[in-house]
């Protein structure tokens, strides 16, 4: 047996970044505008400490496409580097710089938004291009300096005249990524990664149409004046405080979300936790609708305001996500497989927090104003109710808050409906049995006999519902259910239902007519037959819903 020592040569390093380290190249502007986020955020934490005595500003990072060259240009006004840190945040692949902020200023720096992690985010330039330039002058008094490397292990570093502050980065191009020369394509690729990020982007100019002047004439055009075109929103809603933010603001950061939803959303729940984990977002209920964009309209999973994916897979429990909105965690790892993810202690820690939040905003919605909450029943049922069946733990807060309909409309939790029932509607097994029909017309008859004898039927026509009445019956003791046209709903007693009845039929309808004569006055209350089976308890007069609301 021999061992022995695996070479890896540094020159095999750049074929193996452009094949494997990201499966998806268009990342590669993501990355560089990170980069020059958190180069800006970083100088503007230093200023704040006091520790860079320079102007902070309006920083902004500006992308600029020149196709005929074939370069892209990201250009920021941020903290910068020396030639020396150039040797040691870029020439060592894998060492980042970002972490090392994040050490050096542990307690202060926390918070700054450092976007930063494996310190290879900057080698994602050569999947798309064959030679990248770094002009970059340092907030510090030194020299300005110019790298450049066309991929392979050489590296060429020399002087610069760069005089602003900052970082700009030139990709040139190569031939097989040239689609990234298309402003469309960069368009689309900073609204999709972009565009919530904390620092200004400036994508080439636009036209701004102003008031006309008082005394402008009816057909004289409205004065125009070119402006940047700022693709991003960098105060997203998600990163304010709920209590800053009104109904209205939610509302319309839904809007920003998803441009093509017109349906409003039903409610919404802000997360905001920073023990044990980090992690802000806001869920939202959508309306369900016919021609809802599943496949383009999901939750959108951020990392410090960088989008980073709409597969949250993992991330919430499979029931919610038809939930719609914004999770954004600096604790979820990045560009690592899913079952990594799904095996991370982290995302289940966050998963979690996510269905517990979710179950409390629905207990307090139902606490709070239970008539709405019946009215967006309908709506929100399917994300209920699948959640109750498939995770355990919101079954156990569901049950405070999941509805039964009954077919008057009239709706019952488990607790109530139990508390009506269990006296009056048992089997002979002393099962309570709660009738339910799953279609009101074909059923009507049904529904009318059992109604008669005043029992309750449920109104249950969602597809998931004959799962979750398995899940009842197998996790409740003593309850069964029972379709409305069931032979057995002729067989319900009562409680103290123990002796056979004494009387023939002909002779309970005697009563019966007797009784109800003399009730005639109080329109509405029925009589119930089968009560008159019992000893202890002669008859039962049950009076209509609606009158006992009244009273
Ligand atoms: P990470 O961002 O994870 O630290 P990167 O490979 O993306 O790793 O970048 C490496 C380091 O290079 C950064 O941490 C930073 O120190 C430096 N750097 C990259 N881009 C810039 C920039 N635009 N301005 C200043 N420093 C930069
Ligand atoms: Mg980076």
């Amino acid at each position: 047996m021999a061992t022995g020592k695996i070479n890896v040569s540094v020159e095999n390093i750049f074929p193996l970044i452009k094949k494997f380290l990201y499966s998806d190249h268009e990342i590669f502007l993501r990355e560089l505008v990170s980069n020059a986020t958190d180069a800006t955020l970083k100088l503007k934490h230093l200023t704040s400490i006091g520790e860079a005595k320079v102007e902070y500003g309006n920083p902004k990072i500006e992308i600029k496409v020149d196709k005929e060259a074939k370069k892209i240009h990201i250009i920021d006004q941020g903290i910068g580097m020396t030639a020396d840190e150039v040797e040691k945040y870029i020439n060592q692949v894998a060492f980042s710089g970002a972490e090392e902020f994040l050490d050096k200023y542990k307690d202060t720096g926390k918070d700054a938004g450092i976007i930063g992690h494996f310190g290879l985010g900057f080698y994602s330039a050569f999947m798309v291009a064959d030679k990248v330039d770094i002009i970059t002058k340092s907030f510090k008094d030194e020299p300005a300096v110019h790298w450049s490397c066309d991929g392979s292990p050489e590296f060429e570093l020399k002087e610069s005249d760069k005089t602003e502050r900052g970082t700009e980065i030139v990709l040139h191009i190569a031939d097989d990524s040239t689609e990234f020369l298309e402003d469309a394509r960069i368009t689309a690729l900073l609204s999709k990664y972009n565009k919530f990020m904390p620092i200004p982007i400036k994508f080439g100019t636009k036209t701004e149409t102003l008031p006309k002047p008082k005394d402008a004439k009816e057909d004289d055009p409205a004065p125009t004046r070119e402006v940047d075109n700022i693709i991003n929103n960098p105060d997203p809603a998600w990163t304010k405080k709920p209590a800053d933010l009104k109904e209205e603001d939610y509302k319309n950061f839904y809007r920003e979300l998803y441009p093509m939803q017109f349906e409003e959303p039903l409610f919404n729940i802000h997360l905001n936790v920073d023990y044990p984990f980090n992690l802000t977002g806001i869920l939202y209920f959508p309306k369900l609708t016919n021609d809802m964009n599943i496949q383009k309209d999901k939750i959108q999973l951020y990392q410090n305001q960088v989008f980073v994916t709409d597969n949250v897979e993992g991330i919430v429990p499979e029931f919610l996500t038809m939930l719609r909105g914004v999770i954004d965690s600096p604790d979820i790892p990045l560009n690592v497989s899913r079952s990594y993810l799904q095996a991370d202690g982290a995302v289940k820690k966050i998963s979690s927090y996510i269905t517990k939040k979710v179950a409390d905003k629905l207990n307090s919605l139902f606490k709070n104003s239970r008539g709405d909450f019946e009215q967006k029943w309908n709506d929100i049922k399917v994300v209920i109710e699948y959640g109750m069946l498939s995770e355990d733990k919101f079954f156990e807060k569901a049950e405070k808050f999941a509805l039964y309909p009954t077919v008057d409309g009239t709706y019952f939790t488990y607790g109530e409906l139990e508390a009506k029932i269990k006296d009056t509607q048992t089997d002979k097994d002393d099962k309570m049995v709660i009738l339910y029909a799953s279609d009101k017309e074909s059923q009507h008859s049904y529904i009318e006999a059992a109604k008669a004898k005043g029992y309750e039927v449920l109104l249950l026509d969602s597809p998931i519902v004959p799962h979750l009445l398995q899940k009842l019956e197998t996790s409740k003791e003593k309850i069964s259910f029972a379709r409305v046209d069931a032979d057995h709903v002729d067989n319900l007693i009562k409680k103290e239902d123990t002796t056979i009845s004494k009387l023939s039929d002909e002779e309970k309808e005697k009563v019966k007519e007797q009784i109800e004569a003399v009730l005639e006055a109080h329109n509405g209350f029925t009589v119930q037959m089968e009560a008159m089976d019992s000893s202890a308890q002669p008859f039962m007069i049950t009076e209509p819903e609606f009158m006992r609301r009244m009273k």
